[in-house]
């Protein structure tokens, strides 16, 4: 149903930001195409005016979503991510370094810390959401970054729940749809039995 929900702490709301640019439940993606991609990440702050991209780094886009999607599929059941999606997380974020920038306000208040992305373009944007990940893991959020439990849905949420037993996106949406459809067929399996 794709209920945006609250927004994920930190640089983790970029991540989640990022994957449920494939909207599956409504058919939509807003990285389908180079222009597509590039207005979106444009629009983000993550792209260069005027830059242009190209079909290999779109698919390398496409791999990282699917990677951050498959792990947080393994959030949503409890269980450690997939090994080829962390492979290819890896493969994807090694070539591209980023650097500890610090900074410290005038007048009182704490310094800060955050990763800057050493290069523009696609490098820049793939440093920048593995730093978020980098981050949320450390910050122990990662692990509530979830994917959808409704197979025709999958959207990426931040469960905020006290117990971290959130499985859906929206508990009215689709929770009550898997629900549903569990319980027609266990109807229709003992039906199925009946004499
Ligand atoms: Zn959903």
């Amino acid at each position: 149903m794709n209920d945006p929900g609250n927004p994920a702490p930190g640089a983790l709301e970029a991540v989640r930001g990022f994957v449920d640019t494939h909207d599956i439940y409504n058919g939509r993606d807003e990285l389908a195409d180079v222009e597509a991609a590039t207005e979106w990440l444009t629009a983000e702050g993550l792209w260069g005016k005027g830059r242009s991209m190209t079909g290999r780094e779109l698919s390398a886009l496409h791999e990282l979503r699917d990677a951050l999607r498959a792990m947080a599929a393994a959030n949503t059941l409890g269980e450690q991510p997939p090994r080829a999606a962390v492979d290819s997380f890896n493969d994807l974020a090694a070539p591209h370094a980023a650097s500890v920038r610090l900074d410290v306000r005038n007048g009182s208040g704490p310094m800060t810390a955050s990763l800057r992305p050493h290069e523009e373009g696609i490098g820049g944007v793939v440093a920048v959401l593995a730093a978020a990940v980098h981050e949320a893991v450390l910050l122990g959020t990662w692990t509530r970054l979830k994917s959808c439990d409704n197979p025709e849905c999958r959207w990426l949420f931040y469960d905020e729940s006290r117990n971290r037993a959130a499985r859906w996106c929206s508990m009215r949406g689709c929770g009550s749809i898997v629900k549903a459809r569990r319980y027609r067929d266990r109807q229709r399996r003992s039906a199925g039995h009946a004499p």
